[in-house]
């Protein structure tokens, strides 16, 4: 018999920190797409876990369909409707779908709504009752997630990405598909287990001893034994009874290695928690210092604070008034989002001097607006330039302190250096380029960057840990607290 599989999408990641709305509207100008498969649109930066799915399942001559998939920038709580109308829409897909073997979902793992907590619990909970006990449920979430008890008991296996930059997903998706077809198969029998790790913060797996540890984990998932493993991150900027590392396994049957596999993971993390951890290069003062006596350039910062696709704004201007301030020139920005700004540049037109005043102007978190005098260097309409065309309309402008600005109508997430070059803008010119942008920005612009250094800015992302106010979740937990041991 031909196993029947479905797959769908509903994919943000909620920072309760951000003002910014999800909306509707912030899927449509993300991804907000029902139709054929093969027409089926990337999942931004990550890849495309559909199209790994629907390749793999042709060529094992297994039935797929394709349900919705929804993309929304990162930002803060999803409206109650955009929740509900998401779901359904999911949910009626995959009823129309007809008898299903295999439901396959990427899901983000930290959604919350204005009403709803755990939208990916209670997702999986509604898919489960519609498909019934016999079907399978592969789930692939992102490893920024808050991992819920509803979460992992309503689906057959659920598996996040290893890797952070996420540049395994569509690896992952084939994982928890090959998982879930033995399931479908009745050949294998995942049991799970979680070990809650009492931590928050953020864990790149590019440097040791991530590394290492993330790659014992993947070959602990090859040894036959253990079917699936994966360390949960957590997602700091959720405030989330859940948030927070843990490790989470699924053996065949076997409840006792499950449980002590996941012991086993879990604890070795906390024990590297130090040195796992990331933390920032620099403060605002230390970055500007660094700048000032650096002799090669440009040194790339990412302006952690306000990174857009951990739910950063993209307007907030710490780090712009502290480099006006002390005089610090030869500094490119950009892009900072500001429609108003940006308007007001495309009004004045190429090499009009225009007042303007700059960003801050999501929330408080953002810092205030920043007033100055600038030239219009440049002007990129949306449809100018399509590689670009997800910030909208765009503005290279220069402040007389020869700082320049690149500022946008559409918020956006930069991992393409050329939003700046296409513009004109030569990058090697400048002592330092600031973007709005942490790990997969970072990694973007290193091959043209002298170094790139991370800010600790204020915004929706601290990154002081222990200041974050996650007033759900439980104490203890690292770095809140220092002196614990773990239970078990
Ligand atoms: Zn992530």
């Amino acid at each position: 018999m031909t196993l029947r599989v479905f797959s769908a999408s509903i994919f943000t990641e909620t920072n309760t920190f951000s003002p910014l709305p999800t909306s509707l509207d912030s899927f449509r100008a993300g991804i907000l797409f029902q139709g054929p498969a093969e027409a089926a649109p990337p999942l931004k930066v990550l890849g495309s876990p559909w199209h790994a799915w629907r390749d793999a399942c042709e060529q094992a001559q297994l039935e797929y369909q394709q349900g919705l998939i929804a993309f929304a920038e990162p930002a803060g709580l999803m409206t109650r409707s955009a929740h509900h109308w998401l779901r359904e829409q999911l949910l009626s897909d995959l009823s129309n779908a007809g008898p299903i073997d295999i439901v396959l979902l990427a899901i983000h793992g930290s959604m919350m709504s204005t009403e709803c907590d755990d939208i990916e619990g209670d997702l999986l909970q509604r898919v489960r009752s519609q498909v019934g006990d016999q079907a399978a449920i592969g789930v692939l979430i992102d490893p920024h997630a808050h991992l819920t008890e509803k979460m992992v008991r309503h689906a057959s296996v659920l598996a996040a990405f290893h890797e952070w930059p996420h540049d395994d997903v569509e690896e992952r998706a084939l994982h928890v598909l090959d998982v879930a077809t033995r399931v479908a198969n009745k050949s294998a029998s995942p049991t799970p287990a979680v070990f809650d790790c009492h931590m928050v913060a953020a864990y790149p797996t590019r440097r040791e001893p991530m590394r290492s540890f993330i790659d014992s984990i993947k070959a602990q998932e090859h040894d036959g034994a253990i079917l699936s493993a994966s360390l949960i991150h957590g997602f700091p900027w959720g405030n989330h009874p859940e948030t927070g590392a843990k490790a989470l396994v699924w053996t065949d049957g076997d409840n006792e290695l499950a449980q002590q596999t996941a012991r086993e993971i879990g604890a070795r993390l906390f024990e590297l928690r130090e040195a796992t951890t990331l933390h920032m290069d620099f403060g605002i003062e230390e970055a500007l210092d660094h700048v000032e006596q650096a002799s090669t350039g440009p040194i790339v910062l990412c302006d952690a604070g306000d990174n857009v696709p951990g739910g950063g704004a993209g307007d907030a201007t710490f780090l712009l008034r502290r480099t006006l301030e002390r005089g610090v020139g030869g500094v490119c920005f950009g892009p900072i989002w500001d429609p108003m700004a940006t308007r007001m540049c495309f009004d004045a037109g190429e090499g009009e001097t225009v007042a303007l005043r700059i960003g801050g102007k999501s929330g408080p978190g953002s810092g205030d607006p920043v007033d100055v005098n600038a030239t219009v260097l440049n002007l990129s309409r949306k449809q100018d330039d399509p590689q670009s065309a997800r910030f909208g309309d765009r503005a290279w402008v220069r402040i007389e302190t020869g700082i320049d600005l690149v500022l946008h109508q559409e918020r956006a997430t930069l991992t393409d250096p050329g939003v700046l070059t296409r513009l004109g803008i030569q990058l090697g010119q400048y002592k330092a380029i600031v973007g709005k942008m942490l790990m997969h920005g970072g990694a973007a612009f290193a091959p043209l960057a002298s170094e790139v250094r991370t800010v600790a800015t204020p915004g929706a992302l601290n990154m002081n840990y222990a200041a974050l106010e996650l007033t759900r979740k439980q104490r203890p937990w690292w770095p809140k607290d220092l002196d614990f041991s773990l239970p078990g």
